[in-house]
Order: structure tokens, then sequence, then C-alpha cells
């Protein structure tokens, strides 16, 4: 596993970033001019991020030199290497800003709120590119003879003192019954009619899956889109948590409590990037089940976006 000391070992000057860069295969370490096709020549000197390309020929008309990090992960960075690999570090630790500040191992230039945003959202989109995709390749989960638990939640309810009173967002969350691949989708429109979760639904579960819910009455009309549906009533006294067939959703439920407290430090009232903050939740949780490194998972992710 990658800890702040590797990290701090392995990025602590240009040059070792650079060598890493090259060996992960997130920097291009060859070129051929386009006029003599022949190698240019690489230059790590002066200040740009991953260094340049010039040709031997004196008199090329590519003798100015073309940015290494052209369509790379590095293009158009404007903090040394060592603080870009620091924050994917951060932001693949999910550390917050305040954390970033104090561990920083760089001292210049300070690293203010607005870079460490940036990082962080250039990681976060790379995430959710890649987990979406992720899923596409899973495809549907349920199927006949498989239970899935349904719920939704709303998110960011709050009240201001203003007066200013934010919705929320509602979040549609499936999870199958033996498995921890955690499906979250948020309402469009934030909506939580049945016009909005059916089709929602339909990307995610494959025909023939047994559907619990609760008594949510957009749920109704599930049995007529080919699925099996059952319920758990959660006004009955007798049996508010399981119903009598066993039928419950409390797998989801506790998911919603565990997803809260994550993103309490997030700004997730924020209703430009809220879905990619759900996206990202599903990817540390995979990386969570599976035991895997956040730090290399993220390096993968992004060799695998970043294709030059
Ligand atoms: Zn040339």
């Amino acid at each position: 596993m990658w800890n702040i000391g590797k990290i701090i070992e392995t990025f602590n000057t240009k040059e070792k970033c650079i060598s890493f860069a090259e060996s992960e295969g997130l920097i291009p370490t060859r070129k051929l001019c386009r006029t003599h096709k022949q190698p240019m020549v690489v230059s790590n000197a002066g200040d740009t991020a991953v260094g340049t390309f010039r040709c031997r020929k004196g008199a090329c008309r590519n003798r100015s030199a073309i940015s290494r990090a052209k369509g790379t992960w590095f293009d158009n960075a404007k903090i040394p290497l060592p603080q870009i690999f620091y924050l994917m570090y951060a932001y693949a630790s999910h550390w917050s800003h305040e954390e970033v500040r104090k561990n920083s191992f760089t001292r210049e230039p300070v690293l203010s709120s607005a870079t460490i945003c940036d990082w962080f959202n250039y990681c976060r989109e790379a995430v959710v590119i890649h987990q979406i995709d992720q899923q596409v390749a899973v495809g549907k989960i349920g199927g006949p003879g498989k239970v899935v638990q349904i719920d939704e939640s709303k998110f960011g309810k709050r009240k201001y003192n203003k007066g200013r009173r934010v919705e929320g967002h509602w979040v549609l969350g499936m999870v199958e019954d033996g498995s921890d691949d955690l499906r979250l989708e948020v309402c469009p429109e934030n909506v939580r009619s049945a016009e909005v979760l059916i089709p929602l639904i339909r990307k995610h579960l494959a025909q023939g899956t047994t559907i619990h819910t609760d008594c949510w009455k957009a749920y109704d009309c599930l049995s007529g889109h080919g699925y099996e549906h059952r319920r758990v009533n959660h006004s009955d006294p007798d049996n508010p948590f399981v119903a009598k067939d066993g039928t419950h959703t409390q797998r989801i439920e506790s998911q919603w409590r565990v997803i809260k407290k994550f993103f309490v430090r997030d700004n997730y009232n924020n209703p430009e990037n809220f879905t990619d903050f759900i996206m990202e939740y599903t990817w540390r949780k995979n990386i969570a089940n599976n035991h895997d490194d956040p730090f290399l998972k993220l390096l993968e992710i992004i060799k695998y976006t970043y294709k030059f």
C-alpha cells in the first residue's frame, strides 16, 4: 500500500516524478519528428511540467520544442509535478483540504483551496468516466431468482437561517443480495415519481429480478415491467422492518447512513457535481470491498483515460 512516506520518497523531485511517469506510461518517452522521421530529443529542463521534445536537426521547422504533456494527464498543469502526485495521492486517500495542507511536503507554492479543488475535480472526472464504463461493462444486476433491494433517500436537505432552503437530491439505490455491487442514481429534476424511477431501475436491473421495496407508491407498477415485486410496510406495527414473507430493505437502508456519513464534509448540496460525488462513492466502496490500493487504482484509471 502506498503511504505518505513512500509518496515523499518517490515524488520529492521533478526528475523522480518524470521517471515515474515514464515508467508508468503516463507520458510518452519518444516521439518522431514529422519531417525527418527520426526520434526527437527529450528535454526535462525549463519550467514545463514534464519537459519537451525537440528535433535534432538544427534547421528543422519542428525545432521549437513540443510539450511532452500534450494529450496527457499533465497537459496544462500549472503546479510542480511533486505537488500533482501529492494531490493525486491526497484525492485517492480521500483527504480533506485541511489534511492536504497539513501533510504537504512541498512548501512552495502553498496549495490554495482553488488548486486543491481543481485537482480533486480533475481526479473525480477520471473516476466518474471509469465508473460509468465499468458499470456498462458489468451490465445489469439481478435476474431471475435474484433479489435486489431498492430504496430512495434524500441527500443534502438543509434549512439555512437566512431563509434559503436547499431542496437536496433524491438518490435511488439498488443492491443485489449476496453482492456488493451497489448502484446509485441521482433522480433527474429531483423527483421520485414512477416516471423517473422506473427507467433508472430498468437501466440497472435485469428482467425477472425479484425486487424488494417499501410501500412508496411509485413502485406499484414494477410488476408490469417484468419484475417480481415484494414490499415491506414500514407502518405495519407488527412487522415494520421485515414483512411476514421475509421481504426487507435493510441492506440498502443501512447504506444510506454510511453514504451520508461519508459525504458529511463534502459540499454535496452543490447541484453541479452531486452526481459525480455519488459515482465517486461507489468507486471508493469497490476499492474498500476489494482491499485495493486507492492510489494505484487512480493511476490505472488515469492511464486508461488519458491515452496518448
Ligand atoms: Zn525534424
